[in-house]
């Protein structure tokens, strides 16, 4: 479904990607973990049409949507959920969700509405409530509701888990859980990397603008020093990776202690 292939970006002269590549197959959840500053933010922004590549091609669905503005990536397909959420704070919740599905017509766009109202219980209590009065959990379940009203084909979302409590953290796991089940295209930045491994098919590595490792949590985990340096320092002390089984074939001294 997208492909990303060389691509370089530049803030001034500060190369933030370096030639990085990566696809993301239809159905599939792709993560990207790497340390802050490894490019990540950057390498969503510029797939999303928030910033140009200084080289480099995406291709969406077989077609090049390099460079292509933001407005226009949304009516391809693409809605990305972005860091520290960004929701209007002087809309109510309901406006909130509107603007998300400016792009579909408005019969889907009444549709959505009543999918998202389901979906996220919390915000249907405060559909009237403006938007900057929530919590940091319900404003991340309103970004994502926000990205989902656009219908995209292929969601992105950026440290979605980001200075959330620990319930919340898992509230924002099982939805991204829930979405694949549902057999939804996702590519999830998270410096969660442990519990983003659990929950995707594949992962990238990112570390000062390249790709530098892929695969599954189980494969990652096979490169000590790459799971020890972006995994380990992020997984607590009595827990374990689930689901892929990553963690199984290392020590007792592996990342965990
Ligand atoms: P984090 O996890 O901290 O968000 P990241 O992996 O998302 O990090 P980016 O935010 O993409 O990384 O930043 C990549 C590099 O580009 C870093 O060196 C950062 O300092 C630099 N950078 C990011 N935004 C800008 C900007 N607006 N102007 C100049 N340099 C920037």
């Amino acid at each position: 479904m997208l492909e990303v292939e060389g691509l370089t970006a530049r803030y001034g002269s500060i190369a933030a990607l370096r030639g990085a590549s990566l696809s993301v197959g239809s159905g599939e959840v792709v993560g990207l973990i790497g340390p802050n500053g490894a490019g990540k933010t950057t390498l969503l922004s510029t797939i999303s049409g928030l910033m140009s590549p200084a080289e480099g091609c995406v291709t969406f669905e077989g077609h090049d949507i390099t460079g292509h503005s933001p407005e226009k990536l949304l009516r391809s397909g693409v809605a990305l959920v972005p860091e520290h959420r960004r929701i209007f704070a002087d809309l109510t919740v309901e406006e909130n969700l509107r603007i998300g599905g400016v792009t579909v017509p408005a019969a889907k766009r009444a549709e959505l509405l009543d999918e998202m109202a389901d979906r996220f219980p919390v915000l249907r209590e405060k559909w009237d409530v403006s938007a900057g009065y929530l919590s940091g959990g319900e404003a991340q379940q309103l970004a994502i509701g926000r990205a989902l009203m656009s219908a995209p084909r292929l969601l992105m979302m950026d440290e979605p888990s980001l200075g959330l409590a620990p319930l919340l953290v898992d509230l924002v796991f099982e939805l991204i859980g829930t979405l694949r089940e549902q057999g939804r295209t996702l590519l999830v930045v998270e410096q969660n990397a442990a519990r983003m491994l659990a929950v995707a098919d594949r992962a990238y590595v990112l570390r000062s603008g390249e790709v530098v490792a892929s695969g599954t949590g189980a494969e990652l985990s096979q490169q000590d020093d790459l799971f020890d340096t972006f995994v380990g320092h992020v997984m607590p002390a009595n827990e374990g990776l689930p689901a892929s089984g990553a963690h199984e074939s290392r020590s007792a001294g592996g990342p965990t202690g």
